[in-house]
């Protein structure tokens, strides 16, 4: 294997590198807590003194959604000049909270590294990766005095709360935000002899629907039997949202589904799935969906819908004899490329006007419309990152779809640019549970990986990459 170009860097590097990520995984940085929002401005302070450290430019604080907003880490090094690709790359500086708080082995704030294992919130959600970036940067700086591409770095500070400004923020630093290629570490591999990466997010739309079939609950002894009642009509809404095939029923649904292409789709089962390992760790008895696809087809290629909530009549102590008036249910939507969130909100909107009967009245409020996002598998940026895992795992990763959603689809969407996936987390790093984890080894390679990336990244062909355009809610062949 040729030699990686911050191996010696990195070697000299490390305990350095440790110290940085313990003192800052000190700080409790949870966005959750209104109370921390000291801390979470700490947090992106440090790593705004990381980046400035590492070498980078016009290294500021940027509000999210306005003044006083969440501190989003913003710098960049533009030297490789205008005709060299620009790379954005995204992570975060907030972590999730610590509840529950007697499960931790050790202290969530107080960082512990055992066995070449760092146990602390944030280790590898997100704070972890957020420093294998920089210190790629650092590195090729150090080395090279330069980069081949001219680099972004946007570290936001809500991505634990859903990036409710984030979007805002893209939309207000459109111009000075703009790349050729976004580079998200943010996200998991298989497991350290298995590289992945992860090409596509799911959108989401949802609803809460309102029945009501009278002005106010009736007598059961005296009306029941004869009129309708609004929780056996929420919940025949609820059951007619899928057929015996467990498919979903909405007109149109799939219309617009797009089966992944033949390289995507051999890529995505070669990555070792255990379906009884799966049921365990969710607990549950059996597993069910989508007749004819396989678990990872159903929270991956394919949308699906969940009954999320559903209220009715009476539930309290003892029995309260009544014909339920209103009743409401909740639906959460995921959606796969090519399925737009207007036109499938639409698609809710009637079906949900029909079922229910005349005269019965519904009041549906949407929330969310979150596009699906696939970064398509021959994409070249995409092979650039292949290229850089391969360098430095010995396997080109195999690919992965998210069945989540997140801010990926924004990035692509307002930047107009593809997103790929640099993501060294391991599964059993606990992301969001007690006892989160990061694997050093792990680190180091990802900081090998993200340095020969960018080199990767200064050969893109830009016409070419932007030919193959955003890949935001199409681009599955
Ligand atoms: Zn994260």
């Amino acid at each position: 294997m040729d030699e990686l170009a911050l191996a010696s860097y990195l070697d000299r590097s490390k305990d350095r590198i440790l110290a940085s990520l313990v003192e800052w995984l000190r700080i409790p940085s949870v966005s959750a807590d209104p109370e921390r929002a000291p801390e979470v401005r700490a947090a992106a302070e440090m790593c705004a003194g990381f980046a400035r450290e590492a070498g980078m430019h016009g290294v500021e604080l940027l509000e999210a959604g306005g003044p006083g907003g969440p501190p989003v880490v913003y710098c960049e090094w533009l030297g490789a000049g205008p005709d060299a690709p620009t790379v954005l790359v995204y992570g975060h500086t907030d972590v999730q909270p610590t509840d529950p708080l007697d499960e931790w082995e050790s202290p969530p704030f107080e960082p512990l590294v055992k066995d070449s294992v760092l146990s602390a919130r944030g280790a590898s959600d997100d704070k972890g990766q957020v420093i294998m970036q920089i210190e790629a940067a650092r590195g090729l700086l150090a080395e090279r005095g330069g980069l081949p591409v001219n680099l972004k770095m946007l570290f936001e500070a809500e991505e634990e709360v859903g990036s409710p400004h984030f979007e805002q923020l893209l939309e207000a630093e459109r111009e000075r935000l703009s790349a050729d290629v976004v580079v998200v570490s943010d996200t998991t591999m298989e497991a350290p002899e298995i590289p992945t990466t992860t090409i596509g997010m799911r959108g989401l739309v949802a609803f809460d629907v309102v029945v009501r079939t009278a002005p106010a609950d009736l007598h059961s002894g005296i009306w029941g039997g004869t009129v309708p009642n609004a929780a056996l009509v929420a919940a025949r809404m609820a059951c007619a949202l899928h057929d015996e095939h467990r498919r979903v029923t909405l007109p149109g649904f799939y219309d617009d589904v797009a089966e992944p292409s033949k390289e995507e789709a051999a890529s995505l089962a070669a990555v070792p799935f255990d379906e009884e390992a799966f049921r365990r760790t969710a607990g549950v008895a059996y597993l069910e969906g989508e007749e004819g696809r396989t678990p990872r087809q159903r929270t991956g290629t394919r949308p699906t819908a969940e009954l999320v909530g559903f209220h009715a009549g009476y539930g309290g102590p003892g029995m309260k004899t009544i014909v339920p008036a209103t009743a409401n249910f909740k639906v959460a939507l995921r959606l796969v490329p090519d399925q737009r969130p207007d036109k499938i909100a639409e698609a809710f909107r009637r079906w949900a006007t029909e079922q229910a009967p005349a005269g019965v009245e519904i009041s549906l409020t949407q929330f969310g419309g979150v596009a699906p996002m696939v970064t398509p598998s021959g994409h070249p940026a995409l092979r650039c990152l292949s290229r850089a895992m391969e360098k430095v795992w010995g396997k080109e990763p195999l690919f992965e779809r998210s069945g989540g959603s997140g801010p990926e689809e924004a990035l692509a969407r307002v930047l107009g640019a593809p997103v790929i996936s640099l993501g060294i987390a391991l599964p059993g790093d606990r992301f969001h549970a007690p006892n989160e984890t990061l694997s050093l080894e792990q680190l180091w390679r990802g900081v090998l990986a993200a340095g020969e990336l960018l080199l990767e990244l200064g050969t893109l062909n830009l016409a070419k990459a932007r030919d193959e355009g955003p890949a935001t809610g199409k681009g599955t062949q």
